[in-house]
């Protein structure tokens, strides 16, 4: 082994310097070893785990590109982590995640006065000279493993659009919204991804409306409000996911609403998911809603036979595990409340046929499709159902086991006593017992109503499908 490693090192340091502040250097950079130089691998010691974590969370885009030009293009880094540094014994040599740059561009975009105290943002990378954010995108999440069909293709290719031309079009905001597990998160990643793919030089962010309260919430206590609107003011892609979480919170929503305005107005987009049309988010401020209505908004539907099939593909050839095809059919025809519990149901079965070292079999999957069914079920209660049905109808759960005759309430009960029978496990009477104290007979003639009614109208079969889709389960 020559000491090659030792040369090399020092011009990635070198490099290293330039792009970090003097106590980033010495905290972070200082302490690394080199150890040795192999096929292209260069490993350096560094002192424990949370130091190897630390450079791999905020300075791999930094190592990537100083490896690249010092060692090879496809060169490679390892750590070694000194567990006691006592004892020859422990150290431990660990590959880096070599993971893909979901980093921000460093250098940009440029710092208001203020920025010297947004490093308050713990979105901000400590250390670093020049700004940098993590864009939180999961790189799993792009639009090669999103699969197009008749339920997602306006919100996919809306979102294709606004990655090609963030802030351009008239997709501003974009806002996407659907049941649980039906693929929110999934395309606002991959819209985010694309988007710093196509433009490298663009500042992407992706969070969750949780965080943003949070964020918000922390940084109102320091008397920081201001650094942190100007944080936000920064991004050219914001992606807020569940919006639906800043209902009735008024605070975050005043400030998003001053960093909404400032990125529009400014060109930058704005991508928004929500669990429900943004119109019936309650306990939200009609000047937010109405500004979501500038855009464009889409929604994901449940994915009919022949997309989860393609879904169930997808996931496979990811995976590199087989299905017979009767068992990839028997999945796409039977799990049908959201894709999240069709993931589910596929994993289930991976994992029995790995532990149990059998082959995968149309009968085991039946009967795992089954347990999931079941299981889903009995976390269904009749008042669930009522509830969400009430909160589509916009009528309250008295209202609805009232006896009253008018149209609405009837549909709405019928509804109600329809995805009790199919959904929950109780009986008949039960249900008519909680649905206003009607009988079992009476049920059972709302059933059919319901199901007759589903052949026939389509604008009732619309209109059902998206109560359907609400009871679907996390
Ligand atoms: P939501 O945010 O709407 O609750 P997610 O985006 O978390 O749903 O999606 C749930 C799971 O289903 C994820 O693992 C996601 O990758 C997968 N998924 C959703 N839609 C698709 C699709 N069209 N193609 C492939 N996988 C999908
Ligand atoms: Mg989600």
């Amino acid at each position: 082994m020559s000491d090659n490693h030792v040369e090399i090192w020092n011009k990635c340091l070198s490099v290293i310097k330039d792009n970090v502040t003097p106590e980033g250097y010495a905290t972070w950079f200082a302490p690394i070893v080199p150890v040795s130089l192999v096929n292209n691998k260069l490993t350096i010691q560094v002192p424990n785990h949370f130091f190897r974590e630390f450079l791999e969370e905020n300075f791999i885009d930094l190592l990537r590109t100083v490896i690249k030009r010092f060692v090879d293009e496809k060169g490679k880094l390892a750590y070694q982590v000194v567990v006691d540094s006592t004892d020859k014994q422990g150290i431990m040599t660990l590959p880096s995640s070599n993971r893909g740059f979901s980093k921000n561009p460093i250098g940009q975009p440029p710092a208001p006065e203020r920025l010297s105290q947004v490093p308050m943002n713990p979105f901000v990378i400590p250390g670093l000279k020049k700004l940098q954010i993590d864009s939180q995108l999961n790189e799993n999440y792009t639009f090669d493993t999103f699969v197009e069909g008749d339920c997602n293709r306006l919100a996919r290719s809306a979102g294709i659009e606004v990655a090609k031309n963030p802030g351009k079009g008239s997709f501003n905001p974009l806002v996407i919204y659907s049941g649980t597990g039906l693929g929110k998160t999934h395309l606002c990643h991959a819209i985010g991804l694309e988007t710093k793919r196509l433009h490298p030089e663009k500042t992407v962010l992706y969070v969750q409306a949780e965080q943003l309260y949070t964020q918000y919430v922390t940084a109102a206590k320091s008397n920081n409000r201001p650094d942190f609107i100007n944080f936000y003011k920064m991004i050219d892609m914001l992606i807020i996911d569940d919006i639906q979480f800043l209902s009735g919170k008024a605070g975050t929503q005043d400030v998003f609403f001053h960093i909404f305005n400032h990125l529009q107005q400014n060109n930058k987009q704005i991508v928004i998911t929500s669990d429900k049309f943004p119109s019936d988010l309650q306990g939200m401020e009609e000047r937010l809603l109405s500004r979501f209505k500038w855009g464009l908004t889409a929604d994901l539907q449940l994915p009919d036979p022949a997309t989860r099939t393609s879904i169930i593909h997808e996931k496979l050839d990811d995976s590199g595990i087989v299905f017979p095809d009767d068992v990839v059919q028997y999945i796409a025809n039977n799990v049908h409340s959201n894709i999240r519990e069709l993931e589910g149901v596929m994993n289930s079965l991976m994992a029995q046929s790995l532990l149990n070292k059998k082959s995968i079999t149309l009968d085991m999957a039946q009967q795992i499709i089954e347990r999931f069914v079941r299981n889903t079920v009995k976390e269904v209660s009749v008042e669930y159902i009522i509830n969400i049905v009430c909160e589509y109808f916009k009528i309250s759960p008295e209202q609805i086991v009232l006896n009253t005759r008018k149209r609405q309430m009837v549909q709405a009960r019928q509804i109600a006593m329809y995805l009790a029978k199919k959904y929950s496990n109780a009986s008949l009477s039960s249900i008519g017992e909680q649905c206003g104290k009607k009988d079992h007979a009476t049920v059972y003639h709302a059933c059919k109503t319901v199901a007759n009614q589903l052949e026939t109208d389509k604008q009732f079969k619309v209109m059902f499908a998206d109560i359907e889709k609400k009871i679907a389960l996390p």
